[in-house]
């Protein structure tokens, strides 16, 4: 069997035109989903990238494997062996076309061929990440094969696409759905570290959401065609037909909604993705699945697919059955967790989301208990006026962890504690000493910082014993 999964970080469901965007950002993949099963209700088990990835690939949640944001696991051994390492232990050979590494080295045992595009963590470009996945799969025809293609669009910064594709998204056609920013405008760390961080990557600080989300849809369009162009390739090389391709994303983007951007929360625009398998003759066509599935889910659906016997001891549930029409999607509600600038599990099911921050960390405006209807408005917590629904979803979240820990310590509770990941970012380290009284009025940040700097080096600033002892 010869299995492709692709994935285009930081791509949000509801931006491809197949989920049902107002703008087509992309044809190619919308053409192709149709001739396979599209996932409509996908969520990240846990976000941003390191966490995703690591639970695509272990098939477990971090809350099993260990891995957290972006710290480093304590302790990191695959029980069972990852999913690259299944598809080499059945004979197949193994490739990886990503990056990804630098920051998780505990994804690299299995990979028999590894290569980073730009050489760098988010280094290359699709065009050249394409290029790299035809050039291993043209010696590759007569193998049985799993392959890893990770794009990096649309993650910013957001100007890699090329004008042709830049010039399809007027910025002046985002007016109605780009955020009102007054969530994150009323932040002043967030508000300084969004100046930063599009100064540093795009060199234009004052860029409004509408006009980031128009270039994060031209870097979509633009990752499209270079996906379209690999798919025309396994057309043109006569392996469409016994290939199992996948499209997916690690997590989401924020253009302001949840007074966030980029992807540092745990909310649907960052953990709903899309998700669509393409596998000629054991899979339908044109079929579309509205049940709740998650990212680990892809471990145990991929390995049904390849004939591979999925072992126990997973937080995945193969997805072979339900794509085929025989049962139901196999979970009646699906969580996500999420630990980079917060510390958030969130609990979907039916048309709620239910949101747990266990730490705000920089966002001083949300509460410990949201509540949001998927159909509405996504930023109204409607959790006062819905009492019995926050009651029976907590209720179901508190038995998952349960289930998850056995009763024991919830061990997000424990990584939330150690939110110290972007006191190594400049930009957000800035925003920080910017706004010092702000951030020495919020105990989350300032022990972070504290803890990150050394508490020494704080308390050489002069106000700092006055604060200490007031
Ligand atoms: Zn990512």
């Amino acid at each position: 069997m010869k299995t492709i999964l692709i994935s285009l970080d930081t791509l949000r469901a509801d931006h491809l035109g197949c989920y049902g965007w107002r703008f087509d950002t992309t044809p190619r993949i919308d053409a192709w989903a149709k001739q396979g099963v599209l996932f409509e209700r996908c969520y990240a088990t846990d976000v941003p990238t390191p966490p995703s990835y690591t639970a695509m690939l272990t098939g477990r949640y971090g809350m099993h494997n260990g891995v957290f944001g972006f710290q480093d696991p304590a302790r990191f051994v695959p029980d069972p062996p990852m999913l690259q390492q299944q598809f080499a232990a059945n004979g197949h050979e193994t490739c990886a076309i990503s990056n990804l590494f630098y920051p998780c080295p505990w994804l690299l045992p299995g990979w028999q061929t590894i290569m980073p595009p730009g050489l760098r963590f988010q280094g290359g470009r699709a065009p050249d990440v394409t290029d790299t996945a035809i050039d291993w799969l043209s010696r590759r025809k007569d193998r049985d094969f799993f392959l890893f293609v990770h794009y990096w669009e649309p993650h910013q910064p957001f100007t890699k696409a090329p004008p042709e594709h830049r010039e399809l998204f007027p910025t002046e056609e985002y007016a109605d759905v780009a955020s009102d920013m007054k969530l994150l405008d009323a932040n002043p760390i967030m508000k300084s570290f969004r100046r930063n961080y599009h100064r540093f990557g795009e060199n234009e600080p004052n860029l409004s959401s509408a006009e980031v989300m128009a270039r994060y849809d031209s870097q979509t369009h633009f990752v499209d065609a270079a996906v379209g162009r690999l798919f025309d390739w396994l057309e043109d090389a006569g392996l469409a037909e016994e290939t199992v391709v996948v499209v997916t994303s690690d997590h989401g983007e924020a253009f302001g909604e949840y007074g966030s951007f980029d992807h540092y929360t745990c909310y649907e625009n960052i953990a709903h993705v899309p998700l669509v398998i393409r596998a000629p003759g054991i899979l339908p066509e044109r079929t579309r699945i509205g049940g709740l599935v998650c990212g680990a889910d892809l471990y145990a659906t991929l390995l049904e697919l390849a004939g591979i016997d999925v072992p126990d001891g997973l937080d995945s549930r193969s997805l072979f059955a339900c794509a085929r029409g025989d049962s139901d999607a196999p979970h009646e509600s699906v969580v996500a967790d999420g630990n980079s600038l917060c510390t958030q599990r969130m609990l979907v099911q039916g048309n709620w989301s239910l949101v747990h921050t266990i730490n705000p960390g920089v966002f001083t405006h949300v509460e410990p208990w949201e509540l949001f209807a998927l159909d509405g408005d996504p930023e109204q917590d409607l959790s006062a006026q819905n009492p019995e629904v926050v009651a029976d979803l907590k209720h179901k979240m508190e038995c998952w962890v349960h289930t998850m820990t056995g009763g024991g310590i919830d061990p997000l509770v424990l990584a939330s504690q150690k939110q110290m990941w972007a006191f190594g970012l400049r930009c957000f380290v800035e925003a920080v000493f910017e706004h010092l009284d702000v951030a020495k009025a919020n105990p989350h940040v300032w022990e972070a910082l504290r803890h990150k700097m050394g508490a020494g080096a704080l308390d050489k600033l002069p106000w700092y014993e006055e604060w200490k002892q007031g």
